[in-house]
């Protein structure tokens, strides 16, 4: 086995056994980008080699991918959209700092779409990803470029960031393992926000081991975060127990209506049995709120994208543009063509979006309104989560579709989304784990929800799954 196809848990055992160096693991990584991604398009930059790992501080060597919207000091950081263009973060995410502390090896900034916005890492700058299992399909996103490669073996760990979705999904569709964690376990300094009530960076990994592995690391209370948790971080591989004797898992029958694919319910239903088998206990719940979720979801996520999007006017960040002629005041000017120029259409969507859900007159019919809906949706899951230790469904209804397929339409890519925003709005954490393949041989995705700060019952549950199957040792055929 080459070492870039190795898990991180296995390199570690191999550097201590004294059978491979930090080195080795690196170059293997790098000499597989050099030779896959061209096609691929999992990044869209390397790092400067000053960047990238620290011999004297390597205590867990494992090359890492980072989504490009966490800043890396003097790297770009650009959430793949032009008006960051030249932007050169003067600072490192909590993240990146607590990573390069325990010497983890920084590769590249991988694709996205831009800003996050998206489903599929169609909406980048830099154009889209491939699927390593098929090249005509998408990887999922937003956080494409880092499912694509933990996949593809051009990375051992990645971080992406969820909005409502986009580590769980992608990773769903590129047959690895990503976790949301609960709003506010990892920081989110640093992180380029989306919807700052939602956004939360997580791990994307070859296997459970491996993200609770990464979780441990950049989880944790910091100040620099007002909306971080001062909650303790335990030792997550320790939830790593082979056991879900007498655990209660509840099925919600909202999730399995018009709309699923057959492959991906018929997995789903497989994965249950197989739980089932290990003793724990399956019930159907309810999750009456599940049809409004979509539609809070797009207001609230938008409302507070257009927010937080008004900052980037040419002044402060990236690119600035200047029309040949003045056609209101040069400093108006300025802001229109930049903005213009700068953000693409799903960009420019969500502002328009967001911007209307907020304005005066439909605050309290659509940005309030949605609001009160989250709400509900959460109290679905707190009612649930008073009998039942997680909930499982699938992660995406459908496998990966194929590029174009769905651009042209954005409402169908946002219904997409439809088992994963919720637990953003409820701020839960969540796990997206390989159970399987379609017919066409793509991967299928096994989601697990847990109440917050209820990691270690997800790594619990998704490691005897695991332990009990094939899926995760797939690698797809390149
Ligand atoms: N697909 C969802 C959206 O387009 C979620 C994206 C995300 O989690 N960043 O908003």
């Amino acid at each position: 086995m080459k070492l870039n196809e190795a898990t991180a848990h296995e390199i570690l055992e191999l550097i201590r056994q004294e059978k491979a160096t930090p080195q080795q693991a690196f170059d293997a990584v790098l000499d597989q980008v050099q030779a896959k991604d061209d096609h691929i398009r999992a990044y869209v930059r390397l790092f400067l080699n000053e960047n990238r790992w620290d011999p004297a501080t390597a205590r867990v060597p494992i090359p890492i991918g980072i989504k490009d919207n966490i800043c890396i000091k003097g790297e770009p950081t650009t959430c793949c959209s032009r008006i960051l263009g030249g932007f050169k973060p003067p600072y490192d995410a909590t993240v990146i700092e607590k990573l390069k502390k325990t010497g983890a090896m920084l590769v590249g900034s991988t694709n996205m779409d831009e800003f996050a916005f998206g489903s599929s890492t169609e909406n980048s700058c830099y154009g889209p990803t491939r699927n390593p299992w098929d090249p005509g399909r998408v990887p999922g996103g937003s956080s494409g470029g880092s499912a694509a490669a933990v996949a593809s073996d051009q990375a051992i760990w990645a971080l992406g960031s969820d909005t409502g979705g986009s580590i769980r999904q992608p990773a769903a569709f590129c047959g690895v393992v990503g976790l949301k964690p609960t709003y506010g376990r990892v920081s989110r300094y640093g992180l380029v926000a989306f919807a700052s009530s939602l956004d939360q960076i997580g791990p994307i990994a070859k296997d459970v081991q491996d993200a609770a592995m990464l979780l441990g690391i950049i989880a944790g209370y910091d100040e620099r975060d007002s909306t971080s948790a001062d909650v303790l971080v335990p030792d997550y591989t320790k939830a790593l127990i082979k056991d879900v004797k007498g655990l209660k898992i509840g099925i919600p029958k909202e999730y399995f209506v018009a709309g699923i694919d057959p492959d991906v319910k018929e997995a789903i239903m497989a994965a249950i049995e197989v739980l089932r088998g290990k003793g724990a206990i399956f019930e159907d719940v309810s999750l009456p709120h599940t049809e409004y979720a979509i539609a809070t979801y797009y207001i609230v996520a938008t409302a507070e994208a257009s927010s937080n999007l008004a900052r980037y006017d040419g002044v402060q960040y990236g690119l600035r543009r200047q029309p040949p002629q003045v056609r209101k005041t040069p400093l108006i000017d300025m802001y229109e063509e930049t903005r213009d120029l700068g953000f693409g259409n799903e960009a420019k969507r969500r502002i328009m979006l967001g911007t209307y859900s907020l304005s005066s007159g439909y605050y309290d019919d659509y940005y309030l309104k949605g609001l009160k809906v989250r709400t509900l949706i959460k109290q679905d899951f707190d009612r649930v989560f008073e009998k039942f230790d997680a909930i499982i469904t699938p992660t995406a209804p459908t496998t990966a579709f194929k590029m174009g397929e769905k651009i042209a339409d954005p409402l169908s890519m946002y219904l997409s989304d439809v088992y994963t925003i919720s637990a953003n709005l409820s701020g839960i954490p969540a796990i997206s784990i390989p159970c399987g393949f379609s017919k066409e041989h793509l991967p299928i995705g096994l989601q697990i929800l847990a109440k917050p700060f209820g990691e270690q019952m997800l790594f619990r549950i998704a490691y005897t799954y695991e332990q009990s199957t094939p899926w995760h040792k797939k690698r797809p055929p390149l």
